[in-house]
């Protein structure tokens, strides 16, 4: 067995993935692009529709001024630069949830093209790169080919209805709605790769506030371009494509499939096919659906009922000024401000609320670091642990900020303010009423602290001797002693001052 996995690791070893990710996001928008109906999600169906979106003969699109910016937003926050001028062009297939017959699309003439995304990355093993912005890990800039504006369609239902089996039904209320697609450079090399320019991009776009990027919903969805080469060989290798991919948990097993699936074809002596792929995320397989159509199919031409697109300079500077602080320089930030590691600092802004949430608490609170520590081991771990978001916590930022304090200044000891911390999941109640409801018991009985000093210095003799002989470190030993011994409840201060005494005589 392990010769064989050897065997195959060895030839994995021989052959480099080339990668390219085409991703989809759905705008957050009231309304489509070309007509003013909701774009609202889990409405009933085909309801949000019109003649416009319909495709019905006659109806003329008018162009939605907010996807532009949104698009144009995104496009910047992934370093593209922006085209003045763009072009919508019609794509044209036949699908029974594309009403029209063709899809408004760009092609040539993208909105925005030439930007990139950071990615961490790791020479060594992938288990570093899952690891985020670890020690040992580097960057690498993944390029981005263009972004570009177009029209989203409807959906199939194949599912859910007692004739299902030999009725498909339409649901057309997406047809319309206005997309981004966020076309790679084929510079991802490896799954891990690709899972990494996945998750920052959709950092990226939740922070510009442009789309949810909600999965479930289907507000972004994948497709993977992937070969292979020899290591070494500068020309690409016949790709496949993989659709719809709707994890990046999954397009990661997707990718590992197909490249052990293109090896195994290309060792065996046969060729790639070119072609689209579908994968079961049941077996974990790819299959095939269909030859993968070339450009020229879809004869692509401009699309004569809207004008170029026009985003001047003046426009782009309005837009440009509503960027925000993206996740990479607020990371920075946050390390030099709050003296965070770089990897709490990647915890911590995870999501944008997130971060708000943190730096709200961090303002309010005396030590910041605190508050970090506070938030990623006591809170984050409870909120998962039920399941909750950082919005839906039982203990505010302003919670959380008190807390820290009340550790900072020794009212309370780190294990009280564990049990506090749980007794306001238990109750669903913020940390100031359950602080209110239990007044934690301190010792502040200074004759019962002292005897506890005196038992931990009297059971310690080493300790001591090694304090006495300059290692003053020995303190913080004798101080969790101390704290241990009294089940936490020794107020902290007193016993540093008490054991101050004590030591110096
Ligand atoms: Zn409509």
């Amino acid at each position: 067995m392990t010769t064989t996995q050897d065997t195959r690791a060895a030839v994995r070893a021989r052959y480099e993935p080339v990668i390219g990710l085409e991703v989809h996001v759905h705008l957050l928008t009231a309304s489509k692009i070309f007509c003013s109906c909701s774009t609202r999600f889990g409405d009933p169906p085909n309801t949000n529709v019109c003649p416009v979106c319909l495709g019905l003969p006659g109806a003329l699109p008018v162009l939605n001024k907010k996807a532009v910016e949104f698009a144009t937003l995104a496009a910047m926050a992934l370093n593209c630069r922006i085209n003045q001028r763009s072009i919508f062009a019609r794509k044209n297939y036949f699908y029974p949830d594309l009403p029209k017959g063709f899809q408004v699309s760009q092609y040539d003439k993208p909105l925005a093209e030439f930007g990139w995304i950071e990615v961490p990355t790791a020479a060594g093993p992938s288990a570093a790169l899952r690891a985020g912005l670890g020690a040992g890990a580097t960057t690498k800039k993944i390029g981005i080919t263009r972004v570009h504006l177009e029209e989203d369609a409807g959906k199939s239902l194949h599912e859910g209805f007692p004739d299902s089996y030999e009725r498909t039904y339409l649901d057309l209320n997406r047809c319309g709605v206005p997309l981004i697609e966020i076309v790679s450079e084929p510079d991802i090399r490896s799954p891990e790769e690709a899972h990494e320019y996945l998750t920052r991009l959709k950092e990226i776009i939740l922070y510009t506030g442009v789309s949810d990027v909600n999965m479930e919903e289907g507000s972004l969805r994948c497709d993977a371009n992937i070969s292979v080469r020899p290591a070494g060989q500068e020309k690409f290798g016949t790709k496949t494509e993989i659709k719809n991919v709707n994890s990046f948990r999954f397009i990661r097993q997707a990718l590992e499939y197909e490249i052990g699936r293109h090896i195994t074809v290309i060792e065996s002596g046969g060729r790639i096919q070119q072609e689209t792929r579908l994968f079961n995320s049941n077996e974990g397989k790819t299959y095939s659906m269909r030859s993968k159509e070339e450009a020229h199919d879809y004869r692509y031409f401009p699309e004569p009922d809207l004008l170029p697109l026009v985003v001047d300079a003046a426009w782009q500077q309005q837009i440009r000024a509503q960027l925000p602080e993206l996740p990479e320089a607020r990371r920075a930030r946050m390390v030099s401000e709050y003296g965070l590691t770089e990897d709490d600092a990647s915890t911590l802004t995870r999501t944008q609320s997130m971060a708000d949430q943190f730096e709200s608490a961090a303002r309010a609170a005396k030590n910041p670091k605190r508050v970090a520590n506070l938030v990623i081991s006591d809170l984050l771990g409870r909120l998962k642990a039920q399941g909750l978001e950082i919005e839906q916590s039982p203990i505010s930022m302003q919670g959380v900020a008190m807390s820290a304090d009340l550790v900072e200044s020794g009212a309370i000891s780190g294990k009280i303010l564990k049990d506090l911390y749980d007794k306001a999941f238990e109750r669903k109640q913020d940390f100031p009423a359950i602080y209110e409801q239990e007044k934690p018991q301190q010792i502040t009985d200074t004759a019962a602290i002292e005897k506890m000093i005196d038992d931990v210095l009297a059971a310690n003799p080493k300790q001591v001797e090694q304090y006495r002989a300059g290692k003053t470190t020995m303190k913080g030993f004798f101080v969790g002693q101390v704290m241990k011994m009294s089940k936490g409840t020794a107020n902290p201060a007193l016993v540093n001052e008490l054991l101050e005494k004590k030591l110096s005589h």
